[in-house]
């Protein structure tokens, strides 16, 4: 039997492809278009155990029909990791709400038309985006946990790209819940959502370096590229290394008492002041290039504004989450390494 998981080609699902295949799970992964299955199968050493199929996008409701019709009888448990995460864009109907709703609907009508007694778990790669107020980040008397709901729906949050990302994550969560409510009596599978904060670590392979990096990634890819007379764009946040991630999707399909729940998978705060710390400190060859900025200004030092509860995901996923300086240097590592700076 295998594990059916959508976005291939992402930045999380291709660490997820490489710890499944070291577990020796079948996979079938599912990209956009023949050369890009092509190319992910080249980067896995076209491993026997990892299958692709092409599905255009998700946007269309019975875009993972094919797939399911065809591989459906041999797929027991489904990762849906596919979804737009950028804030590049303008029309965030068609470009954010739409593929990350009906993505969602689309693959849990396809298994259950044709994999309604075959699969046994389903994992939707939702977001803390679905989770945190974005008018309360600031608001030190507020706390996130895992029964929390970002407030907007699908008009409210279309003021800009940011809030309309965060409203697509909540929007395409929320649908995959109510269809699990709605046919839970129907269908064998049982479901688990895996909600990420800001995702940092190394690319799976060196050769998905690039000039820009995923979104959450760039973040550190900016901050390194930075000059010493411009602090870099500022961000502040939660992170989680993208190795935990892919871990917590394979524990959230493996393990009993992660079933129904809501895994936030973050490790702590940070802020790109500490990203800056990191790399001056850690990185000899960014001394003197890259922006100081106030190193006091880090998170440990200022206030943070809302806080993030998710010791219930800490207790079911029961191992240690990668820190901040480690996520940081290895992403950097990576990145010099590639540019033949290290
Ligand atoms: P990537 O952009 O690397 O991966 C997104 C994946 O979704 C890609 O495989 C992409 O295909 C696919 N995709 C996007 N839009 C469509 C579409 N319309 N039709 C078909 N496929 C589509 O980002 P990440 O790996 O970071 O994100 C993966 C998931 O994790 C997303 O659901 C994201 O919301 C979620 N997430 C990410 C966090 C982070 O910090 N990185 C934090 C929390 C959640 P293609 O490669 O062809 O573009």
């Amino acid at each position: 039997m295998s594990v059916f998981i959508s976005g291939a080609t992402g930045f999380i699902a291709k660490h997820i492809i490489q710890q499944l295949l070291e577990q020796n799970y079948k996979v079938i992964g599912s990209a956009r278009s023949e050369a890009k299955c092509v190319d992910l199968k080249q980067k896995f050493n076209n491993n026997p155990n990892l299958y692709m199929v092409v599905v255009p996008d998700i946007s269309e409701l019975d875009a993972f029909d094919e797939a399911f019709d065809i591989h459906g009888s041999e797929v027991k448990y489904v990762l849906h990791t596919a979804s737009p995460f950028t804030f590049d864009v303008t029309d965030f109907e068609k470009d954010l709400l739409i593929p990350a709703r009906n993505g969602t609907l689309g693959i849990l009508r396809s298994i259950k038309k044709f994999s309604s007694s075959t699969v046994e778990r389903f994992v939707i790669t939702s977001s803390f985006a679905a989770m945190f107020d974005l008018h309360n980040l600031d608001n030190d008397n507020i706390t996130f946990n895992e029964e929390s709901w970002n407030p907007d729906d699908w008009n409210s949050c279309q003021r800009n790209a940011r809030a309309a990302y965060c409203g697509s994550k909540k929007v395409a969560e929320e649908t995959a819940w109510n269809f699990y409510d709605n046919y839970k009596s129907l269908l064998k599978l049982e479901m688990t959502s895996v909600n990420a904060v800001c995702v940092f670590g190394p690319q799976m392979f060196d050769s998905d370096v690039a000039n820009h990096l995923n979104t959450s990634c760039e973040y550190i890819n900016s901050a390194l590229h930075s000059t010493t007379d411009k602090f870099p764009p500022y961000v502040s946040g939660r992170y989680i290394d993208v190795r935990d991630v892919a871990k917590a999707h394979i524990y959230a399909f493996q393990k009993e008492n992660t079933i129904g729940k809501r895994l936030i998978l973050s490790e702590g705060n940070f802020n790109t002041q500490d990203i800056l710390n990191y790399l001056n400190e850690d990185f000899s060859v960014l001394k003197g290039r890259i922006c100081v900025g106030t190193p006091n200004d880090g998170v440990e030092h200022s206030s943070f504004g809302a806080k993030t509860d998710n010791h219930k995901t800490k207790e079911v996923l029961g191992f240690k989450f990668i820190d901040l300086k480690q996520t940081v240097d290895d992403t950097a590592v990576q990145i010099l390494k590639h540019e033949g700076r290290l």
